[in-house]
């Protein structure tokens, strides 16, 4: 097993040669039949520049509303709910429509999130041409626009994540990044994202030709056809697998870029609003492990663990077993872990934050046996490991009792206390050192340096410059001057 998860883990690369610095540049120009790469060209700073050279929409208020309306999503979008709601109250819902309604919604949904999103936004496998056929059609069926607008859209959502240039900014908050930015026109043109890729896929062309003709008949025409052939039930197959199979579609997917980008945890990274819930995987058909899609999106899963729902992945996966995807992407574990782990280490340190630590050796005084002894007279001070310690407010709550206390006054009780009476538990290592009031001259006499550490320290959490700061350099430094010399 510990093998199995080894290789899944890419090898480290070799180090670069010296020469490889001198080599010749690869050309990154595209093959001439290739159309050069829209963002090949834009400047280092293209976000800021563009944010700052380009001038938004004027902010929308109830006076503008009606000229900033988009006049295609709008009435889409406020119909569908409307008349599904009048067609839900004349038309009874037969039991074998709302099954057909339930699968209906799978599969245009899928065509969403193993179609448009996986496949062709991310390129998180390959897939047949029947099974691209297949999703390009259902994918019609939701209604979401062309595989081609969309995939553009989420790439600049990807790549401009919680700025202006993307679309459905979260930080303009839930309605926003749920379906105000489709009511009206958008108030920026979204930021500059390839798809090359895609208009070179004959299938996503096709769509993009037929899309109107396709949503007709994916999203209207098969929903009512299939009811009324098998059961007879053309008007129920219309209102409740057509629209509102469709309304529900639209909030599924829409869902993805409120609820996935507002509620949650942040396991890989908490950089940006993306973030992973069990609710919103419920509600998205899989799609609600967003802050590891976010870190991951080459990744054709969305949730890692085999028990959380993602019935996208599942289905990438059957149709795997079935022949029709290949080439399905998983980031490497070992890179995954990291990740995780990070943003692990960030509580933790959150913790060790909150706590109080014991005063360090440079802040202590020295202190001379003599003066050890003096002070002694004048309150409990006992020596172990080194440091001096004040017992003032302890000795009553000692629980092996007072008197072995007192009688340590003065005295080095380092035997004692690392088990020669006693072998003292964490929690009395960890307040013990709480008690340091100065270090004896002459270091420690007992070479017990490592149990001068207490346990609560020994696996401290410290930044990188902070371990740095240490003996690093200074190393670093007389290696330099003995080749010098
Ligand atoms: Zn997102
Ligand atoms: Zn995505």
């Amino acid at each position: 097993m510990s093998t199995l998860k080894q290789r899944r883990s890419p090898p480290p690369s070799p180090p670069l040669s010296a020469s490889s610095s001198t080599a010749t540049a690869v050309s990154v120009e595209p093959a001439k039949d290739d159309p050069t790469p829209i963002d090949l060209h834009i400047p280092d700073n293209y976000v800021e520049h563009t944010l700052q050279t380009t001038k938004p929409l004027p902010p929308i208020t109830w006076a503008n509303f009606y000229k900033e309306i988009n006049w295609i999503s709008f009435p889409i979008l406020t119909l569908t709910p409307i008349i599904g709601l009048i067609g839900a109250y004349f038309v009874k819902l037969r039991w074998e429509t709302f099954l057909f309604a339930a699968f209906y919604y799978y599969a245009t949904g899928l065509g969403i999130t193993a179609g448009y999103h996986r496949l062709w936004a991310h390129r998180s496998y390959n897939a047949s041409r029947p099974l691209q056929y297949f999703l390009a059609l259902v994918g019609a069926g939701a209604v979401q626009g062309s595989i081609k607008w969309w995939s553009r859209g989420h790439r600049a959502h990807h790549r401009y994540t919680d700025t202006d240039l993307d679309p459905y900014n979260a930080h303009k908050g839930l309605w926003w990044s749920h379906i105000g930015w489709m009511l009206v026109k958008p108030r920026r043109k979204p930021g500059v994202a390839d798809v090359s890729d895609l208009s070179k896929n004959d299938i996503v062309k096709w769509q993009h030709r037929h899309y109107l003709s396709l949503i007709l008949l994916m999203a209207f025409v098969v929903p009512t056809v299939i009811p009324w052939l098998l059961w007879g039930d053309a008007a129920g197959g219309y209102v409740y697998a057509g629209v509102l199979r469709l309304c529900f579609v639209h909030h599924s997917t829409f869902c993805v870029n409120s609820l996935a980008h507002w509620l949650g945890e942040a396991p890989f990274d908490d950089k940006h609003t993306p973030r992973d819930h069990v609710i919103t995987a419920l509600v998205t058909i899989g799609e609600g492990y967003h802050n590891f899609h976010h870190q991951f999106p080459m990744d054709y899963r969305n949730a890692i663990k085999w028990y959380q729902y993602d019935p996208t992945k599942w289905f990438i996966a059957v149709c795997q077993k079935l022949g029709l995807a290949t080439h399905l992407r998983i980031f490497p574990e070992n890179e995954v872990k990291k990740g995780q782990l990070t943003m692990q280490l960030k509580k933790l340190r959150e913790t060790q934050e909150k706590l109080t630590w014991p005063s360090d050796n440079s802040d202590l005084a020295i202190i001379s046996w003599e003066s050890f002894q003096e002070q002694s007279q004048k309150r409990p001070l006992i020596l172990i490991s080194g440091f001096i310690h004040d017992a003032s407010n302890f000795i009553e709550e000692h629980p092996g009792g007072p008197h072995l206390l007192i009688k340590m006054i003065g005295k080095d009780a380092t035997t004692a206390f690392f088990g020669g009476v006693y072998d003292h538990s964490n929690a009395a290592h960890n307040l013990l050192a709480m008690k340091r009031v100065g270090v004896l001259h002459g270091g420690a006499p007992h070479g017990t340096e490592d149990k001068a550490i207490p346990p609560s320290q020994r696996l401290k959490i410290a930044r990188y410059n902070e371990l740095s700061s240490a003996y690093g350099s200074s190393t670093a430094y007389s290696d330099g001057e003995g080749m010098l010399g």
